[in-house]
């Protein structure tokens, strides 16, 4: 993919870190350190202010279809009659604990002493961490965050503090560790730095021709959904990733360097086909440069700038930003802030990914979609997808899809 030539030290560096995320993860919990397993949109930065190995199952499901393991594990669950049509993260990371880390790049994740999830992204995530709450007999935390259709109220924040204050409390029951906000204030202040660094990285996609694909930033949000957020490691990373694609641009070095097509991609990465769809689109002149996926991080209800948190109050800042990612959020906000994209990015053409296994992010997408082409008269396509499923991706039916798109826009 475009980032394994053009962009080789900055995939060094994520290979680095995705190795000792997994080897320490695994180390420090052989050494009796508790393990938190959490949802991706669980505020990482607040569990630093304990001594704990943070793993996320969600990054360890996504990694598993990215090196093409996604599907043999999805079926171990289903032996055991998980239905294929749950979310594909949760057959793959269920398969893999069922087989006891066998299959897995990683050797799957060190067993959890406690278990943190979220519902503002979906229920079923609840259902699948409660399904290791009953089996390995863990306390399970929900954050019960509110839907918004508008920016975040300040009761809804106060609501979300109250539970980190919950949560507080019981990690320290369950671990005897007391609780250091000094800590999280600095891992807010270092997650800010890396999303900067990660914002300034995506504004290479406004470049003529486009300096990023969106395929290179879903392969480097990976450290962002590890145990790497609010530590200098991914300040480092994001900043050598922003850095080396500013040289690459310097130098005239495009992904698609005859690009003619300029598309916004709308759902969660299909992992399996990274490689194939950019260049297979590459070969058309065509390149997916944003996405909505990618475009959350650093931001509050869909926006494309930064959020900025209020360093002197870390437990609010996090509580603000509880809906950064895209299913927290209403029809409204979603168009506003593809708006934003189409015109901050000269996008041309929209690609709406309706994801087999994601139903909250893919139920709005027809109405968005409408509403994409009728106000900003950009035409759209909507394709089938699962992001970690390949047996529900058919590659012919996509490009088919994807071609008349290009058509359109040529007319
Ligand atoms: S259905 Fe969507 S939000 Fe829910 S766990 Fe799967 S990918 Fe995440």
């Amino acid at each position: 993919m475009a980032e394994g030539k053009r962009l080789a030290k900055s995939a060094g560096s994520l290979k680095n870190l995705t190795a000792r995320y997994f080897m320490e993860s695994h180390a420090a919990a052989a050494q009796g350190k508790p393990v938190a397993w959490v949802a991706i949109i669980v505020p990482i930065e607040l569990l630093k202010g304990f001594d704990l190995v943070v793993a996320v199952p969600e990054n360890h499901s996504a990694m598993c279809a990215a090196r093409g393991v996604g599907a043999v594990q999805a079926e171990k669950a289903e032996r055991e009659g998980y239905s294929t049509d749950l979310c594909s993260y949760a057959r793959i990371d269920l398969g893999t604990w069922l087989d006891k880390g066998k299959g897995s790049p990683a050797l799957g994740m060190p067993k959890p002493d406690l278990l943190i999830s979220n519902n503002n992204n979906c229920s079923l995530l609840v259902k699948w961490f409660d399904v290791y709450r009953r089996e390995l007999g863990v306390p399970h935390f929900t954050l019960d965050v509110p839907f918004c259709y508008g920016p975040r109220t300040e009761p809804d924040t106060d609501y979300i503090i109250s539970q980190f204050k919950d949560l507080i409390r019981e990690i320290e029951k369950l671990t005897g560790q007391k609780f250091n906000e000094d800590k999280v204030r600095e891992a807010v202040r270092l997650s800010n730095e890396a999303n900067r660094h990660w914002k300034r990285f995506l504004g290479f996609a406004a470049h003529r021709p486009s300096g990023i694909t969106a395929f290179d930033s879903f392969v480097h949000m990976a450290p962002y959904i590890t145990s790497f957020r609010g530590t200098p490691e991914l300040v480092e990373h994001m900043k050598l990733l922003a850095d080396e694609t500013g040289e690459l641009v310097d130098r005239g070095d495009f992904p698609v360097p005859h690009e003619r097509y300029r598309l916004l991609w709308d759902n969660i990465a299909p992992w399996h086909q990274l490689r194939k769809m950019y260049k297979r689109l590459a070969e058309h002149d065509a390149n997916v440069l944003y996405a909505s996926y990618t475009s959350c991080i650093g931001t509050v209800e869909g926006g494309v700038e930064l959020y900025e948190p209020d360093a002197q109050d870390p437990l609010r800042s996090l509580a603000r930003i509880q809906n950064f990612s895209v299913c927290p959020y209403g029809l409204n906000l979603r168009h506003q802030a593809m708006g934003e994209m189409i015109e901050k990015f000269g996008i041309n053409g929209a690609v709406f990914a309706s994801n087999r296994s994601c139903k909250v992010y893919s139920i709005m997408q027809m109405d968005l979609m409408r509403m994409v082409e009728k106000d900003y008269g950009v035409p759209a396509v909507m394709i089938d997808v699962d992001h970690a499923d390949p047996r529900k991706y058919s590659e012919e039916g996509v490009f088919t899809r994807i071609d008349a798109l290009l058509e359109r826009i040529n007319a």
